[in-house]
């Protein structure tokens, strides 16, 4: 398509120029038949290419254009043209600027942000989305088992090339990093690809600029932008749900981009399927392309984040020291969400520049008590007693169950000191979920467990994986 126009921009000579001015003729009919509104947006910025054989070539900035003119003027323009002397039966229009081709002139007349001639500088910052956040790159982005296939999937799709997953969907629970990658992945298309026109958003910002729009009489203004975009990123697109003519304008936008194999990026609280109040057909296409999930962070991840961002603070502030077991204790604890816990270990370098000396466990436990009694995973005892009987695997009634052999009675101490350890449970409350013991025998179980896990490993390591088990 685009050597075709490209071929005619080589042949321009009279039948051009007479062509040009049944064009101008054309258009004094069509301004005034179609209204100025619908001339403005969808006539001006057709350009005319050529004439042969009864039919008229018009290169149009966009397929979305393309495709409305067709709908709804072809006819006009077609009775017009005749009128002004040229012998027109038929248009063909072609699309002025595919993606990657630059060589190809770009017809528009009026000021058309999709056109890169029009904008001076860098492209992609006149794209009004929402901000981008500087911090949100991918070097600092931490990679561990939950987010590797997430993270790798951003990469792919950032390295640009074909296509390769349309839409790419991540979802995840708050504060995993959605966020994050996608604006991770603007920066790095900006980068590499700075010809390329990316425009993220919230679902929130498109669903406001949607209603101004319409509020405005701007909703050409609108479609035109969100179409003429090379990758366009929508986060926390749950945000639509139940939002129907916002839906509609998405799905139509979705349709028109995936159309021009232009790239789509889309973030949601959950999987598609599981988002109420989208409409089936929404939901159907947001599953064309690669779904990918963000697990829940694990203790590994957390302990790389907390690693990561410590080392930036230091790297500021040299002075600044954190006793090591203090990250692994956060990582421990703070099982959330990154967001509190990027928020605790803030504190903690703010309290350490202050106290100005090694931030212990002690102190850290001090200056992050509401945090850490917020994050406080509770896990129940019933939970608990699974996990164990799972891990050692005996049976769930024998575990509450009156039996005193070894194999079921050592599993038995493990979850009362558990129960201990990580519920806020009273000892006969504890007793009462095992079996109805009496508080004395939880203590006996707590201790005998105390006193073996120093000199038995395998012990200590059962409890270290039960306790991470539960907590994750
Ligand atoms: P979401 O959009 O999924 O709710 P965000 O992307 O806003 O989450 O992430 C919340 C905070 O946690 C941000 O400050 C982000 O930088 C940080 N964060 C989340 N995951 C990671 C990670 N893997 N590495 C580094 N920082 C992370
Ligand atoms: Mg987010």
């Amino acid at each position: 398509m685009g050597a075709a126009v490209e071929a005619m921009g080589g042949t321009r000579g009279g039948r051009d120029t007479e062509l040009q001015v049944q064009w101008a003729t054309a258009c004094e009919g069509l301004r005034s038949r179609v209204g100025r509104n619908n001339f403005v947006t969808w006539i001006e910025p057709l350009q005319p290419r050529g004439l042969s054989e009864g039919v008229l070539r018009l290169s149009v900035p966009t397929r979305f254009v393309g495709d409305w003119v067709t709908r709804h003027f072809a006819q006009s323009i077609v009775e017009e043209c005749v009128r002004a002397g040229a012998d027109v039966t038929r248009l063909d229009l072609t699309l002025a600027r595919p993606r990657g081709d630059a060589d190809t002139p770009a017809p528009v007349q009026v000021p058309d942000p999709a056109d890169p001639a029009e904008v001076e500088g860098d492209v992609a910052d006149d794209l009004p989305g929402s901000p981008l956040d500087p911090r949100f790159t991918f070097e600092s982005f931490v990679v561990g088992k939950p987010n590797e296939l997430a993270h790798a999937a951003a990469r792919r799709v950032a390295e640009g090339g074909p296509v390769a997953f349309n839409p790419l969907f991540l979802y995840g629970g708050v504060g995993l990093g959605k966020t994050h990658l996608m604006h991770a992945m603007a920066w790095e298309i900006r980068r590499s690809q700075p010809g390329l026109r990316v425009l993220y958003v919230s679902a929130e910002q498109f669903m406001y600029r949607f209603v101004d729009a319409l509020r405005n009489k701007q909703i050409m203004d609108f479609k035109q932008l969100f179409r003429s975009v090379d990758v366009l990123m929508v986060d926390d697109v749950q945000f639509i749900a139940g939002k129907e003519s916002t839906q509609e304008e998405f799905f139509h936008t979705f349709n028109a981009l995936v159309d021009q194999r232009k790239q789509i990026v889309i973030s949601a609280d959950r999987a598609p399927g599981e988002i109420k109040d989208l409409e089936d057909r929404i939901t159907s296409r947001l599953q064309w392309g690669l779904v990918v999930d963000l697990h829940p962070t694990d203790y590994e991840l957390r302990l790389g984040i907390l690693q990561t961002k410590m080392d930036a603070f230091r790297a500021d502030d040299p002075t600044v020291s954190v006793a090591p077991d203090v990250l692994e204790f956060l990582a421990h604890k703070i099982t959330t969400n990154v967001r509190v816990l990027e928020g605790a270990l803030t504190r903690l370098h703010a309290f350490a520049s202050l106290v100005g000396r090694e931030i212990t466990l002690e102190l850290a436990q001090d200056c992050l008590a509401d945090i850490l009694r917020v994050s406080e995973r509770r896990v129940t005892i019933e939970e608990i007693q699974r996990k164990v009987a799972e891990h050692y695997n005996i049976r769930l009634s024998d575990m509450i169950g009156p039996k005193r052999v070894r194999t079921l009675a050592r599993p038995r101490q493990v979850a009362m000191y558990l129960a201990k350890e990580l519920t806020a449970r009273s000892l006969p409350e504890i007793g009462r979920r095992f079996g109805g013991r009496d508080h004395t025998t939880i203590i006996h179980g707590v201790r005998k467990v105390e006193e073996l896990v120093s000199s038995d490993p395998q012990l200590a390591e059962d409890l270290r994986l039960l306790r991470r088990l539960l907590s994750s």
